[in-house]
């Protein structure tokens, strides 16, 4: 079986980062990741808020700067999914991939995050035909199209914004009456005229018999209901730990999140916890990468401690 000082579960931002880290202090590393490097922010037009790119940079052009510095580096990935762990004790891990198992003295969780389906009849049949979650993949399908989008934070007014550049018109469907997203966002839909809000309003029905032709929309307050005819539906509605694999000893907070201490440890030793995944509060590539960076500080320090 291979045997690796440190096995990064996740090649986003921040394992990307936590597997730098960790090569520079002279650790054996293996990064094993699913799909290709880069996370989250391969489904990213833009990055504006990302410091040292004062005029954005696109994600994919993000991800690839990351997954070059790494070249410099005897990194071993693997291309592969995380399947389940085991703790056996301090600097004693086994993480199962689809087609094999690796043993590893300490272990970095990147795992990130998956975003909220809507829980519809007929959801799952019609990804692909129609129901989507990233407007940045598949907006090019709805060109001069209507299509709708839900959800009311930021990653739903951000992408209603991207959309309206590309579709005929943008439904944007919002189960309160007002935005939780930033003023700016909240200020930059109101200022696009192909954007209708479309509010106190969920889903409740999709339309079509192969392709999504149109959703039924509830209005809560007074239970009306109206059909909007639209080729597309972009679901916006949060997003979810992918924690799945986790040893059962590890702590999960309630919504499957993983909590750790200021040293990115989680309650097993030699396991730490990176970026989305994380329990906290402010999920973006910066602080992926300083979780990432603090991870493997300590996990360097961790095993110069065995
Ligand atoms: C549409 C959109 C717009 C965004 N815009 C911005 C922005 O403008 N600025 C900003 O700072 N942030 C933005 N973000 C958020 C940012 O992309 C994330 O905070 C960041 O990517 C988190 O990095 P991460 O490494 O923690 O996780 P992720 O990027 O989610 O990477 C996790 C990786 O782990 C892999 N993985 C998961 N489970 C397994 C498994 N079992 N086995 C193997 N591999 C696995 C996944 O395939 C993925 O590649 C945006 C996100 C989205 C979706």
């Amino acid at each position: 079986m291979q045997s690796f000082d440190a096995v990064i579960i996740g090649g986003g931002p921040a394992g990307m980062t936590a597997a730098l880290y960790l090569l520079r202090s002279g650790a054996s590393v293996a990064l094993v990741e699913r799909l290709a490097p880069g996370g989250q922010i391969l489904t990213t037009e833009w990055i504006e808020n990302y410091p040292g790119y004062p005029k954005g940079i696109k994600g994919y052009e993000l991800a690839d700067l990351m997954a070059d510095h790494l070249k410099e580096y005897p990194l071993v990935t693997l291309r592969n999914e995380v399947r389940a762990m085991e703790h056996h004790g301090p600097g004693r891990n086994t993480v199962h991939l689809d087609e094999y198992p690796v043993q590893a003295k300490a272990v970095v969780i990147c795992s990130g995050v998956a975003w909220k389906r809507l829980g519809l009849e007929r959801e799952e049949y019609f990804v692909g035909r129609g129901v989507s979650y990233c407007a940045l993949c598949d907006a090019n399908f709805f060109k001069g199209q209507a299509v709708a989008a839900v959800g009311g934070g930021n990653t739903a007014l951000e992408e209603s914004i991207y959309l309206a550049k590309i579709v005929k018109k943008v439904y944007l469907i919002h189960r309160r009456d007002a935005f939780r997203a930033d003023k700016i966002f909240q200020k930059r839909v109101q200022d696009t005229p192909n954007i209708e809000c479309v509010m106190h309003s969920v889903p409740t029905e999709l339309l079509g018999e192969t392709e999504l032709q149109g959703v039924r929309v509830t209005h809560l307050p007074d239970g009306s209901q109206r059909i909007l005819d639209i080729a597309g539906l972009f679901v916006f509605v949060g997003s979810e730990a992918l924690t799945n694999f986790v040893p059962p000893a590890l702590s999960l907070s309630p919504s499957r999140f993983i909590p750790t201490d200021q040293s990115m440890a989680t309650n097993l030793p030699g396991i730490y916890a990176a970026g989305d995944v994380r329990d906290k509060h402010c999920r973006q590539v910066a602080t992926a990468v300083g979780d990432g960076a603090n991870a493997a500080q300590s996990a360097s320090l961790f095993l110069d401690s065995l």
